[in-house]
């Protein structure tokens, strides 16, 4: 390794800036921030500081570049030219000879040390180099990291910072407190933590704490497993969140159903054991209690259960149903939203759910109840200025025309059906209430459709304007 790294603590210590631009501005602001005592200086004496430097205004003190006790008792010295012109050797002789290590922006050469890529999520922080012969794709990197590290990490870790103490004093061996996080960070605690769940999570922690044995294993026999309940979008791959895909890479074994597409199920860890249960309208491969009794199964046998469900799984998703049985046993679980079908469909299709000028509300209604059709609020739906989302609704779509018609709406108020939305199959078919089931039906569609009721679906032509017709 060229270089050693370091995690400097900048309380208190004093830290020369060279610059006056929007380099120094920002490498400033760090280090005031972290707390170090700044010096800055410019260039030339007589130069001004840029306006970057006003949010840390009386944060940090001014130094005379031309004084020769300036860079005295500083530790670390940072030249941050904002052209791309190396500062005077001499200058930089000057900052080590007072002791400094010095760092020149741009120019590794110079540098005694040099300033990595920084992902932060404190108290964890991960640094990147590229010993300072490739910066951008130090940053590359990082964005890469940016999405795989989630950002409450860091919380997870000063909770872990706070509980050290405690467990220290329960477990005296070094291998037992190993095993003790081991089990910590693959378990219910860490994922409570990431799912915003922080009082669950530290009474979890406590309870873990209090309970472990001597060696720091859990007493208790059965494995402690979990379930996630998670929405997978209406089907393109690239709409899961970074928590669900998190999920699909650390579930033992995942349910899934109709809607989810082939190429989500792709991203599941590759040996997760696969279970279908089903969905098709009027076709439940499983009924929904039993799906529930089959995660609770699952999870006490302690493995991690991934339900991964169509779009957002509270939204028509009976994902509320789903997990009243995990309540119940006392299973640890979680939700993640999803992109509901909705909001998938009508932006791939380039109709805008809400618009300042169409729509100012947009209510989500089923069209499809336990049996049949179900019974709508009429009055709610033919609101002016409304958009209305019916899903499961293309089996009954005449009824729901016609429906609307009888009850007075303009027979010229446009809508839309989307199948496959978000899909590379999507199928958009757009016409008005009065003609908008008989174009579907020649149309061919078989479904997942959601139809989209409003003055907003008019939209799609001036906004669709590079993919006209689609
Ligand atoms: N929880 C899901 C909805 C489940 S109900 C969500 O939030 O999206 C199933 C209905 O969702 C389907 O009948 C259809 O109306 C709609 N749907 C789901 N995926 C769809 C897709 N890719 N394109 C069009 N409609 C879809």
């Amino acid at each position: 390794m060229i270089r050693q790294p370091l995690f400097l603590s900048l309380n208190g210590r004093r830290i020369a800036v060279v610059g006056n631009g929007a380099i120094a501005a920002r490498r400033a602001a760090t280090l005031v921030s972290g707390g170090a005592d700044v010096i800055v200086c410019t260039p030339d004496p007589h130069d001004e500081l840029y306006d970057e430097f006003t949010p840390i205004a009386g944060r940090f003190r001014r130094g005379d570049i031309t004084a020769d006790d300036v860079f005295a008792g500083c530790t670390l010295c940072y030249f941050a030219p904002d052209e791309d012109i190396a500062p005077e050797p001499a200058l930089i002789a000057r900052a080590r000879d007072a002791g400094a290590l010095v760092n020149v922006a741009d120019y590794p050469q110079f540098s005694d040390f040099i300033t990595p890529s920084v992902l932060d999520r404190s108290p964890l922080i991960v640094a990147i180099s590229t010993g300072g012969e490739a910066p951008l794709l130090g940053r590359m990197l990082k964005a890469r990291l940016e999405t795989l590290i989630p950002a409450s990490y860091g919380r997870l870790a000063a909770m872990a910072g706070e509980s050290r103490a405690a467990l220290v004093h329960k477990l005296a061996h070094h291998a037992a407190r190993l095993r003790f996080w081991e089990r910590v960070y693959e378990g219910p605690a860490m994922e409570m933590v990431l799912a915003g769940n922080d009082v669950g999570a530290r009474a979890f922690l406590e309870h873990e704490i209090a309970t472990t044995l001597p060696d720091g294993s859990s007493p208790d026999t059965v494995l402690r497993g979990e379930v996630y309940l998670v929405g997978a979008g209406p089907g393109d791959p690239d709409l899961l969140t970074f928590r669900a895909f998190r999920l699909m890479q650390k579930a033992d074994v995942v349910l899934y159903d109709r809607l989810v597409e082939p190429a989500i199920m792709e991203r599941v860890r590759r040996d997760a054991e696969r279970i279908y249960v089903g969905k098709k309208r009027a076709d439940h491969a499983l009924p929904q209690e039993e799906i529930g009794e089959l995660m609770v199964k699952l999870a006490q046998q302690g493995k991690r259960v991934l339900r991964l469900k169509g779009g957002d799984p509270f939204i028509f998703g009976r994902g509320g149903e789903e997990i009243d049985k995990l309540a119940e046993h006392k299973i640890p679980f979680q939700v993640v939203p999803g992109v509901t079908a909705a909001s998938g469909c009508s932006a791939y299709a380039g109709i805008p759910l809400t618009h300042r000028d169409y729509a100012q509300s947009c209510v989500f209604v089923t069209g499809h109840g336990k049996a049949g059709p179900i019974e709508l609020d009429w009055s709610t739906l033919l609101r002016p200025n409304q958009t209305v989302a019916v899903y499961m609704g293309l089996a009954h779509l005449d009824y729901l025309m016609s429906e609307f018609l009888a009850r007075g709406a303009d027979p010229a108020l446009p809508a839309a059906v989307i199948e496959n939305g978000t899909r590379n199959t999507q199928i958009t078919v757009t016409g008005t209430i009065s003609n908008l089931a008989a174009k579907a039906t020649e149309a061919g569609l078989k479904g997942p459709t959601i139809i989209i009721i409003g003055h907003v679906v008019k939209l799609r032509e001036k906004l669709n304007w590079y993919a006209p017709g689609t």
